[in-house]
């Protein structure tokens, strides 16, 4: 669902721009009707962790002023949109979904948020995820989980849960997310909305709390694959505050997405459809497929060898990169503090024993472990030699194709407390999103259909390095083929 007209006409950022230009709408009241939304659906829901009423209101009164005297607006103008809670947006809070950041209020804003703001975007909030971004169903977040907006017993995948639950419900017109092995691209899919994963370094994560630093981006959620290109375009580009942030030219996403997939040759990995894939999403994700045939793509086989050890590899590089950026939270410079201790190695221990939650503890001792003297090699240094051999998978299959379909996960949305008790199979809903964490190439997750019981599917694209373009423009031949 989006946020909907009086004639039930979907919003799209530009229909909201235009309208805020032409004086028909108000800026205001589109803010507003975001926050009817979460008054009538959040209770339930639970996406948004604060709200932020009087600053949105301000930031739509100031766009409404541009309107009234007839300037131009920018491209975001009036646009409503939610902020996952592990980026910074000053004065507000900023708990990563952790009770070790309880009460913590961001001392700066994050380059992404600065430039949607920049573009006239009005920023809603701060949406619940999992703790640190570690996992895959925001069950791990510590001020409880976030419901699927299209059957409340079920998770809206993770870690970026709250991010894509509030898009589906109609809480946001964008929202941020993070994905380091999945986080964008899988709850976008669960939650039946369009998930961007950017190319490592296109946008900065100046003001983002780092989980793993060789593996997070920043990108968007929206409802549509437009709506997407759009927000993509004005968080992407390089920062001098970010060194890993690239200084390629940002295209506009826009201009080239409506060419169709006539001639594109599109790679299809046998290694993604084998064992574990769900019936229904391997029927949807072949339909898709067969229409984009049938619209003129070259429909490719091709294969992704090393595939198989990417779960195994992904788990050691993002615990020992975690390992080493939790290291900061003990309890002095942020956040929460554990009382009464008589030294202060016992106020580290026991802040950081009350502060984190359980599968953070795990992490950062399964990455302790890996990274310590004797193991380094025969884990740390090993996985990121199979890194390369996965990387080199891609290189080589984009010789011969412009974009890769998979499906984004192997299963629709899971009931709550399914896979709680079991973090490998938890870790098992990441195997077709995890690889191109490792490669650092693009991709994204577009809706391609629906289960028997009304459960989206997601359909994931994947480009080249920095070929974002290609990426989105099949991913519009999907959207405008489905209808
Ligand atoms: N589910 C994966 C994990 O738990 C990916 C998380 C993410 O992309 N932030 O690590």
């Amino acid at each position: 669902m989006t946020v909907e007209t009086a004639a039930t006409k979907p919003l799209s950022i530009s229909n909201i721009r235009d309208s805020i230009a032409s004086g028909a709408r108000s800026s205001s009241s589109f803010a507003e009707a975001c926050f009817c939304q979460i008054d009538a659906r959040d209770a339930q829901i639970h996406a948004y962790l604060s709200i932020n009423r009087e600053r949105a209101l301000e930031q739509a009164m100031s766009m409404d002023g541009l309107a009234k005297k007839g300037e131009v607006l920018p491209v975001l103008a009036g646009v409503p949109i939610g902020i996952k809670d592990v980026l910074m947006v000053e004065g507000l809070q900023a708990t990563a979904g952790s009770r070790i950041l309880e009460g913590y209020r961001a001392p700066y804003t994050a380059t992404a948020v600065k430039k949607l703001e920049a573009a006239g975007a009005i920023i809603l909030g701060k949406l619940n995820c999992d703790e640190f971004a570690m996992g895959s169903s925001n069950e791990n977040s510590a001020y409880g989980p976030v419901r699927n907006p299209h059957a409340l017993d079920r998770v809206p995948g993770g870690s970026s849960g709250g991010s894509a639950a509030a898009v589906a419900a109609g809480m946001a017109v964008a929202t941020l997310g993070t994905d380091t092995g999945g986080s964008i691209r899988q709850p976008a899919s669960f939650c039946g909305v369009v998930g961007i994963l950017p190319t490592y370094g296109r946008v900065s994560r100046y003001g983002l709390i780092a989980f793993a630093s060789s593996l997070d981006r920043i990108g968007p959620f929206t409802a549509n694959v437009r709506d997407a290109a759009t927000v993509l375009g004005v968080i992407a580009g390089h920062d001098p505050l970010d060194a890993t942030s690239s200084s390629q030219l940002v295209p506009d996403y826009t201009a080239e997405m409506d060419k169709g997939v006539a001639g594109l040759r599109l790679g299809v990995p046998s290694e993604y459809f084998a064992e574990g894939l769900d019936p229904k999403v391997r029927a949807a994700v072949e339909r898709s497929i067969d229409q984009l045939r049938a619209a003129g793509a070259v429909i490719k086989p091709i294969s992704l060898p090393h595939t198989h050890y990417a779960i195994p590899t992904y788990y050691i590089i993002a615990t020992a990169e975690a390992s080493a950026n939790l290291a900061r939270f003990d309890g002095v410079r942020y956040g929460f503090r554990a009382k009464d201790s008589d030294t202060l190695s016992a106020m580290y221990r026991r802040s950081r024993d009350g502060g984190f939650g359980p599968e953070v503890k795990r992490r950062i001792m399964l990455g302790t472990y890996a990274l310590s003297a004797g193991y380094y090699d025969a884990y740390y240094k090993k996985a990121q030699q199979v890194r390369r051999l996965l990387a080199e998978d891609f290189l080589k299959a984009f010789a011969e194709v412009d974009a890769i379909l998979t499906p984004t996960a192997p299963t629709p949305a899971f009931r709550l407390g399914e896979k709680a008790d079991d973090p490998v199979s938890m870790y098992l809903a990441d195997i077709y999103t995890v690889t191109a964490s490792l490669a650092g190439i693009c991709g994204l997750s577009v809706p391609c259909g629906k289960s028997r019981e009304g459960l989206p599917i997601g359909l994931q694209i994947l480009g080249k390095h920095f070929d974002e373009a290609m990426v989105l423009r099949v991913a519009q031949a999907v959207e405008t083929l489905q209808q």
